[in-house]
């Protein structure tokens, strides 16, 4: 009968494969009183669990791993395979054009970094203080632009800093911001910085898990994001994009792997995958991520978005309906955003909210400056007292894939439970 086909299909399956589970959903944790709870894991945006079918694609490699690019035997040859499949399903999954370069690396700091060292001589990065640590300070000569007060603001600012800068130029930019989840006019920057003779770098870690990017068709020249962020474990990250600087840039580490031929000199490879990845690369990470892109594309982002936005908006709602808290933002309550949000507690340090959801409630929550100092004191109107200054913090609550609606209410009613005391 129809009912009970209904009922048997697949979650999502006009969408595509069902939205997979992630490891650790049944964890339970102590709170006061040693009674133990299920962990709400509301701290995404620092690192996500890992997905099912990425622990099983581990699972897999496990027992055939061998060094890649080296041996001439069945588990070098099988590993070697499946690390470069897993470069090739992520240049796939971010839409990135036949000839970028695809670099593994540790994760999304690294990626900056790398970068950073195959920038031509005398390039000028222009970098918004609204980024990331990572984003924000890799650059050896760059202009900070003020956090601007709309997305046109920021276009403009840009068109003004690149017009003004002569020679080699990179825009360094995020696409979903790591403090508010607010989404970036990352299109119009990267055609602004094009008008200019400019690169575009986009700081991806918070988007990808969120999103679907589009490389290719949003124009974009570097795209950086890490594992961790993606349903994968740590350790593993990317960048991606044009081959020219990274075949010309010193060789980010050096060693074997990177070099094409030792005597009296070197020969460094050319190619930005070898040049760039020397030494025994982490494969299993690389395979991971590759499994958690997969993962994500067969499950379709309609559907992935209409629960996190659904999710979202609840906790938004529910948070604003609590006397007292205020959520931080730079381009007001209506811009599109992803699953974070930061906020503060009237009366309490972030701290101190921080430990009591974990500890009387079972929540895990991110608080601090999350590694983007002046924009969190921007946002509150503070200056740096540096990493241990608990009045210039928040919280920031997170989620993604395996986030229920009992978590978000949890969150909520916890905070209302605080704020009455
Ligand atoms: N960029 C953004 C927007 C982030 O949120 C983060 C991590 O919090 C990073 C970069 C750095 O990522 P990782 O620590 O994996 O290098």
């Amino acid at each position: 009968n129809s009912a009970r086909t209904a009922e048997t299909l697949p979650a999502a399956a006009t969408t595509g494969r069902p939205i997979p589970a992630v490891l650790g959903a049944d964890l339970e944790v102590p709170v006061k009183g040693g009674r133990l709870v299920g962990y709400a894991n509301l701290d995404y945006a620092a690192s996500a669990p890992c997905l099912e079918p990425v622990n099983a694609a581990v699972a897999a490699a496990l027992p055939a791993y061998s060094s890649v690019h080296r041996g001439a035997g069945y588990a070098s040859q099988l590993t070697t395979a499946r690390y470069e499949q897993a470069r090739h399903t992520i240049r796939a999954f971010v839409g990135a054009r036949p000839d970028d370069a695809v670099i593994f690396t540790r994760n999304t700091t690294d990626a900056t970094n790398l970068l950073a060292g195959c920038l031509p001589a005398g390039t000028t990065a222009v970098v918004f203080d609204t980024e990331h640590h990572a984003s924000l300070l890799p650059w050896q000569h760059s202009v900070r632009l003020a956090p601007p007060a709309f997305p046109g603001e920021a276009v403009r600012a840009a068109d003004e800093a690149l017009a003004g800068i002569d020679g080699p130029k990179l825009l360094v930019v995020t696409a979903a911001s790591n403090v508010t989840g607010e989404l970036w006019p990352i299109a119009a920057l990267a055609h602004i910085a094009h008008r200019h003779g400019a690169r575009i770098l986009v700081d991806a870690a918070q988007l990808v898990p969120h999103r679907r990017v589009n490389l290719t068709a949003l124009d974009l020249d570097y795209v950086a994001f890490s594992g961790h962020k993606l349903y994968a474990p740590f350790g593993a990250g990317v960048l991606i994009g044009r081959r020219d600087w990274l075949a010309e840039g010193e060789p980010y580490l050096k060693g074997g792997g990177a070099v094409r031929a030792v005597g009296e000199s070197t020969e460094w490879h050319d190619d930005p995958e070898p040049r760039h990845e020397a030494g025994t690369p982490n494969v299993l990470g690389a395979i991971a991520l590759a499994a958690a892109c997969d993962a994500l594309t067969a499950t379709g982002w309609t559907e992935l978005v209409r629960e996190e936005e659904r999710l979202i908006a609840r906790l938004r709602a529910g948070l604003a309906s609590v006397e007292g808290v205020r959520e931080l933002s730079l381009w007001g309550d209506d811009h599109p955003r992803v699953g974070i949000v930061s906020f503060t507690v009237a009366g309490y340090s972030a701290r101190e909210v921080a430990e009591v959801l974990s500890g009387e409630y079972g929540i895990g929550v991110r608080d601090g400056k999350f590694c983007a100092h002046p924009f969190v004191q921007h946002l509150l109107g503070t200056r740096d007292g540096g990493c241990e200054d608990d009045t210039a913090s928040a919280v920031r609550a997170s989620i993604g894939i395996g986030s229920t609606q009992e978590h978000v209410d949890r969150l909520i009613e916890a905070v209302r439970d605080l704020v009455s005391r």
